[in-house]
């Protein structure tokens, strides 16, 4: 989808997708490329946080979204990665301190990535029915005045 767009979508429902999700004393801050995290191969849509200062950052590549709905699911997947960032800290501490936990790393993003897309599911239900049905109600009637 054009950048301009997608930007444009996401501005528009950060904050409501934010109140929703119980993510208000954040400080979020959304990027729009297709640049990898790290500079590594997994996906171009992405966050990184700052647990201890509620900051985070997001970035959505444009060209992974062709829909305003697709950009609605993948900004609740990354949103759902901060609600969950608590589990990413535990994770960390036991790497950091057991050896043993060689397979933990695997574990813990097959269970966090599985929890995160039956969550977004969920919310992008309720958000779709809550708030794009409104912007579409809105459009409806523009028409017809
Ligand atoms: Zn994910």
């Amino acid at each position: 989808m054009d950048q301009s767009k997608v930007k444009e979508f996401c501005e528009k429902h950060i904050e409501n997708l934010c109140n929703l999700l119980w993510l208000g004393n954040w400080k979020i801050t959304l990027g729009y490329t297709d640049e990898k995290m790290n500079g590594g191969e997994s996906s171009s849509l992405w966050c990184s946080f700052k647990l201890n200062y509620y900051t985070a950052h997001i970035n959505i590549n444009p060209f992974e979204c062709d829909s305003d709905e697709e950009t609605l699911s993948h900004l609740i997947h990354e949103l759902l990665h901060i609600v969950l960032s608590r589990y990413e800290v535990y994770r960390l501490t036991i790497e950091e301190n057991y050896q043993s936990a060689d397979n933990m790393l695997g574990l813990f993003n097959n269970c966090n990535e599985q929890t995160i897309t039956i969550l977004q599911n969920i919310f992008c239900g309720i958000y779709k029915e809550k708030y794009l049905k409104e912007d579409k109600e809105e459009n409806e009637n523009e028409k017809t005045d």
